[in-house]
Formats: structure tokens, sequence, C-alpha cells
């Protein structure tokens, strides 16, 4: 691999957009053959809709196939073929690698991938770390405990693809981190925003070391909307020093996006390696046009053990307006995940998007990262408790930075909160996906 070379793909990164879309419908047409001949749960699925393989012909035809939802691969598992189910597409000898969602929604689904699916992964975050400025000349530390969630293990195996140096931060924990990248001179590293703010914190106050005197030059995000989130992407950078990028993906679907270095504000869809729909929630219609969110449906091309065909992902997003200034074809989506289908509820009548609050708080000066917010019903009436952590230079400031939080909420999502603004260090910390966002209604 040239060093020099713009594109990890430079074929499939730059076809023009009408070429991307022929082969998605081939490339869509054999995945759904693939999957018609070899799991009984999809299978019955489409029989039942009355679609076989050979009335696929256009784009139109790929809507009428039935999405598949995370609750009914939850149902089919832990039964025979055992622990997979129905949905599995090759005999068992031929699995090589288990993983399970992390079950933030619920009983966890468990994700068999053959050796050919595995490396299909590293294939597909090699795009994304080639795309965020990755090279052989990179040392990059990957801060993870290495377990039975997907997280980071493809970017690890994908950086040593590249042809970087790769180092596990394994079992260390954040301290031994931390001085594992200063003795390293690592240039590189991946995580959640929760946990690279975390990590920054515990430099400053525990350690006395500025993360940004370090080494880490680029720094890629995922599991968490942050890295796409202006206030919180600014706040890592300044912290580290580095740059920082985004990346979605899924355990059920792969690595489908990341952020280039051109930071356009959005994520590009690997289009040749996945089929992107947008949704609308309301109606069904698929959505074309940009500035129009909807839940992503999402077809993986070329997965095999337990395929990902028409996913209904409940990712939200929407389609930019333009295309991006690094030359890539493929579209983007503008701003990234903004949340769940599931998280973004409705408040008094209005609709409420989490990230928009995170945009706000991490936006003020005075306050600290972490935040929480709290849904409930008080009577009849719903009530939104937003908990924010003051730093301690700016204790003299509560009632300023008050007034300004209540004022920028209510520009940004149209609705009235109840503040409490707390000490320092007092609100919960997490480690790799933090929960800040707390619905009780959805409880009672
Ligand atoms: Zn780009």
């Amino acid at each position: 691999m040239d060093v020099k070379q713009k594109y990890w793909n430079p074929v499939l990164e730059t076809l023009p957009q009408e070429k991307i879309r022929q082969l998605q419908l081939k490339k869509f047409k054999q995945i759904f053959r693939w999957t018609y001949d070899h799991s009984k749960f999809h299978r019955q699925l489409y029989e039942q809709a009355g679609i076989k393989p050979d009335d696929i012909r256009s784009f139109e035809d790929i809507r009428q196939v039935p999405k598949v939802e995370k609750a009914m691969m939850r149902d089919i598992q832990r039964k025979d073929p055992f622990p997979y189910g129905d949905a599995l597409c090759v005999p068992l000898e031929d699995v090589a690698v288990f993983r399970q969602t992390s079950g933030t929604t619920g009983q966890p689904v468990y994700q068999p991938d053959t050796w050919q699916d595995w490396e299909w992964w590293a294939e597909c975050w090699s795009y994304i770390l080639w795309a965020q400025g990755y090279r052989p000349q990179d040392r990059v530390f990957i801060p993870f405990g290495y377990n039975i969630f997907v997280a980071f293990w493809a970017g690890h195996y994908a950086a040593e693809k590249i042809g970087c140096e790769v180092v596990p931060g394994g079992v260390l924990d954040t301290k031994a981190r931390i001085l594992k990248i200063e003795e390293l001179q690592a240039t590189a590293m991946m995580g959640t925003p929760t946990y690279i703010l975390g990590m920054a914190e515990t430099a400053k106050s525990k350690m006395g070391i500025d993360p940004s005197k370090l080494t880490i030059e680029r720094i890629t995000c995922a599991g968490e909307c942050g890295a796409s989130i202006p206030s919180t992407k600014k706040r890592m950078e300044q912290a580290w020093g580095a740059k920082v990028y985004d990346h979605a993906g899924a355990t059920e679907i792969g690595a489908w996006s990341f952020e280039c270095t051109e930071q356009p504000g959005g994520l590009h869809v690997n289009e040749a390696l996945f089929l992107v729909e947008v949704e609308d929630v309301e109606t069904g219609e698929i959505i074309e046009e940009p500035a129009r969110r909807g839940k992503m449906i999402i077809t993986a091309f070329d997965r095999q053990a337990q395929p990902c065909v028409r996913f209904d992902s409940k990712d939200v997003i929407e389609w930019a307006d333009e295309p991006c200034a690094c030359g890539r074809t493929t579209r983007l989506i503008e701003g990234g995940v903004v949340g769940r289908a599931d998280d973004i509820t409705k408040v008094k009548g209005v609709l409420l998007a989490p990230s928009a609050i995170e945009e706000v708080v991490r936006s003020l000066d005075g306050l600290g990262d972490e935040y929480e917010v709290v849904v409930e019903k008080v009577g009849d009436t719903d009530h939104i408790k937003l908990r924010v952590e003051v730093l301690p230079e700016s204790e003299d400031q509560c009632q300023l930075i008050e007034a300004e939080l209540v004022d920028q909420l209510r520009l940004k999502t149209n609705l009235r909160y109840d503040i409490e603004i707390c000490g320092c260090e007092t609100l919960p910390r997490y480690e790799v996906k933090a929960k800040r966002f707390k619905d009780l209604r959805k409880q009672e």
C-alpha cells in the first residue's frame, strides 16, 4: 500500500453515484439469495411476504422486503443450532468468532462470524482508519477491555492490516494506560467519547499530566454519538491536542460509516459495502432527499454467517445536502447518528433528541463533561430535570451559567428544564458507554 494514496480503495470510494447504485442493486440481490437459500428464519419471513430472489429487480422491489428487528433475532436465539438459532447460514463448525450486543436495550443478541466475515470486518475498518489519516508509521494504542463485545476488536485488526503498530491496552487501568501512551509515544487511539474525556480528566486531576502535551494526533470514537456533537468533539480535541473522528457501527451490522479528515460535520456511508435506507418513522416512506430525519434500515452485502438484510437499526439519521470535499463519492449522513428512535421521545408533545442537550451542556465553559437527564411525569405533566457539574473555578458564576443553560436549551430544544447545578465529580462516571438519559415514564 502506497502511504501517499488518499483512499483505502480508490476505485470503490470514487465511483460515480449511479455506478454505486448499480453495484448496490447487484449486491443486494446476491445477499438476498444467499439469505433466502441458507437461513430458515429469513426464508420463512420472505415466504410469508411472497417475495423470492428473482422478484428483486429494482430499489422499489427492495423496499418490499420485510425488515428484521432486533427483537426477532432475540427470539430465535438460544435454540438449535445452539446458540444462534435459525438465522445461521453456515455449518456451526465454520463459525470462527462469537460476539454479542451490549444488551443496553434488552437481552443481548449473539453474533456468529466466519473467518471470512471476520476478515470483512477488518476490511470495513481499514476504510475508516485510512480515511482518518492512519498510516503504517502510526503507533496505535487501544484502551479497550477486549471481551465479548465487538467494540474496537475490528479496529485493532484493521490497524494491523494497514500496517500500523498496535498496542493493546486491554486490562490496564486508566492511569497505566496513560503512562503507556506517554512511554511509547503513541500517535493514535480509539475509544468511546465518554472514556476519552474520562481519561483526560484522570490524567489532569489525578496524575498532573496534561494530555494535550502527549503525542496522540488522532482519535477514533465509536459507541456513542459524541464525536459528531460539535461541543463534545471540541472538548476532546482540546483536551488531547488531537483530531477526533467519529465512526458508527454495530455488532449485528458491521462498520458501516466513518468521518474523514475533512471533518465535514457528518459520516460517510460506505456504500460499496452497505445499503443504507432512511425510513420516515410515521409513514414508513423511504426518504431520499436531504435534511429529513428518519430511522436507518441497513443491509450488509458481504456478511455471511448471520446476515444483516434490511435490519431496522433504530438509528436516527438524515442525508446531507452536499458531497464531501475529500472527493469520496459516497453519501454523507448529516451530523452523524443523532440518536436512537427509542430515545427520541416526545416531551410535552415536542420531539426531544438527547444529543441536543449534550451539545448545549458541553458548549458552556463553566461546566464539566458529565450531565444527567431525567424525564418524569409529575401529575399529568412531563418534567425534565437536568443535572450538571460546575467546575471549581466557576462556582461563583452558578446563576449566570444556569440562566445561559435555560436560554440555550429553550432555543435548541423548545423545552423548559429544572436545572440542578452539582459540585465537581458528584455525578456518576462511566467506563465505556454512558447512561445519561433516563425516561422514568417508560418504566411506569
Ligand atoms: Zn469526506
